[in-house]
């Protein structure tokens, strides 16, 4: 049997750092198994449903790397399927036509207020006759639920829940404007798409008995269900945007690197013994059910971060370099053209030690890529006394024809500096400012080599004219 997983998020404008997590698992799972994981998009609220709303999902799962076989499914374009089935239901006797009117329900409830139970509906039309159906109202479809017993799901997370049957109603299956009710949908359409695992949030849970009821009636085969705890804030309450970032591409806007999101969120929930940093392929290869918690799990920004902050040194200097020049993309004052790449990519080992967002990573290159004359912070400009820029003149000379590497450039300076008698730090804090218009930077010598002989001579040559 080919494993085939799927997540079915339901458009509502962002994709959830919990709902990725549910991606990546149904993602790992199915590559683990060698299966197939689906994308449903669950958009039969068409107020909510737009085409941007969609796209968002669609970007952060790939973003996220998190590909999908075949085509992505609508769910609203299978709503005629949905009826299909649930006249079928009618055809075999495993649910029913209900004419129940407001009034009545509304009475059950009250009753069921009064004696101080939960409601349930218990509708006549279950066994009566619908030739006495009042005319001129549509009725609902009910599913005819076993009244005996106990409905079992053997959860591969929550273990074996089951429910007793007298306190489950005839859910609804086709409202009276003969669309399906959400529970009926999913069913069938993960029926269709041959799903042979639900991995989802576990705040599904209690939808699952009613869905099992639906297979079970329908003589389907269920799928194994797994129900995964939501991730709540540090407060324990579910995770909402009063936390902090929720939604996967403000993650993507704010410097992470979509390995570090992955490997996080893996770890979040799911653990094998004590190892902390994995690549998609080494958790591909030891991902399975058992390993994920039963507790709800705390969403912890700190150890994302510092999670990111390991991707960024694992990460290729090329690429960082790109994305960063995208970043950097509508500051003023800035060429971002292939020499601008090129220094922030020669910049890149020195700086990602540190680095803890490719937000940060942008902040510390902008310099890079500065036409002249930079920008100087006060206590840079501060530093460029008339003292210090006789000595740059005198440094210009001899960074005029040493090796420009990094070695050749630090070895140039500590000459100059003995040659004139002077601490290393007192050429290097005035070059620093020529060269970045900060007294802050990253390694002078490396940040010589990285801006290149002509560009730095002339951003020295600009202040010292
Ligand atoms: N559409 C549901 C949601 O966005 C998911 C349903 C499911 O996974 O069965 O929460």
């Amino acid at each position: 049997m080919t494993v085939r997983t799927r997540i079915a998020p339901s458009p509502t404008g962002l994709l959830h750092i919990g709902g990725a997590r549910t991606a990546l698992f149904n993602w790992l799972y199915s590559r683990h198994h060698g299966g197939e994981f689906y994308l449903r998009i669950e958009d039969t609220d068409r107020a909510r449903s737009t085409d941007a709303a969609t796209q968002v999902i669609l970007d952060g799962l790939e973003w996220l790397g998190l590909h999908h076989d075949g085509q992505t499914v609508f769910q609203s374009a299978r709503e005629p399927r949905h009826v299909e089935i649930a006249h079928e239901m009618l055809a075999r006797g495993a649910a029913y036509r209900c004419w129940l009117s407001q009034d009545e329900i509304k009475a059950m409830r009250e009753q069921a207020a009064a004696e101080g139970r939960s409601t349930l509906i218990r509708s006549p039309w279950r066994d009566r006759d619908p030739s006495e159906a009042p005319a001129g109202i549509n009725p609902v479809i009910r599913l005819r639920a076993p009244r005996e017993g106990e409905t079992v799901v053997h959860d591969l997370v929550q273990g074996e829940v089951r429910v007793a049957n007298t306190t489950l109603d005839d859910m609804i299956i086709l409202r009276s404007d003969a669309t399906a009710t959400y529970l009926h949908a999913v069913v069938v359409d993960d029926h269709d798409m041959a799903i042979t695992h639900v991995i989802r949030g576990d705040d599904h849970l209690t939808n699952t008995f009613r869905q099992a009821q639906i297979y079970d009636a329908m003589g389907w085969e269920r799928p194994k269900f797994a129900h995964i705890p939501l991730i709540h804030g540090a407060d324990g309450a579910k995770l909402s945007k009063r936390h902090g970032a929720v939604s996967v591409l403000e993650f993507r806007e704010q410097g992470f690197l979509p390995e570090a999101v992955c490997n996080y969120l893996l770890r979040l929930g799911w653990g094998h013994g004590d190892a902390e940093i994995l690549s998609m392929d080494e958790a591909t290869a030891l991902f399975d059910l058992g390993g994920v918690g039963r507790g709800a799990s705390r969403m912890d920004y700190a150890k994302l971060t510092h999670t990111n902050g390991v991707w960024i040194r694992r990460a290729d200097d090329a690429r960082l370099a790109r994305d960063v020049l995208a970043r950097l993309h509508g500051r003023p004052g800035l060429r971002l053209d292939a020499t601008a790449e090129q220094r922030i990519a020669g910049l890149m080992p020195v700086l990602k030690e540190r680095a803890k967002t490719l937000v940060d990573l942008a902040d510390a290159t902008s310099f890079l890529a500065h036409t002249l004359p930079l920008p100087l912070e006060p206590k840079a400009a501060a530093l460029l006394t008339d003292e210090a820029k006789s000595r740059l003149r005198g440094l210009a000379a001899a960074l005029a024809d040493c090796d420009f590497t990094r070695e050749g450039c630090d070895a140039a300076l500590r000459s100059y500096a003995e040659s004139i008698g002077e601490k290393l730090g007192t050429i290097a804090q005035p070059l620093r400012a020529a060269l970045t218009g900060s007294p802050v930077s990253p390694p002078i010598d490396a940040t010589l080599a990285a801006l290149g002989r002509d560009e730095s001579l002339a951003r020295i040559a600009a202040v010292t004219a």
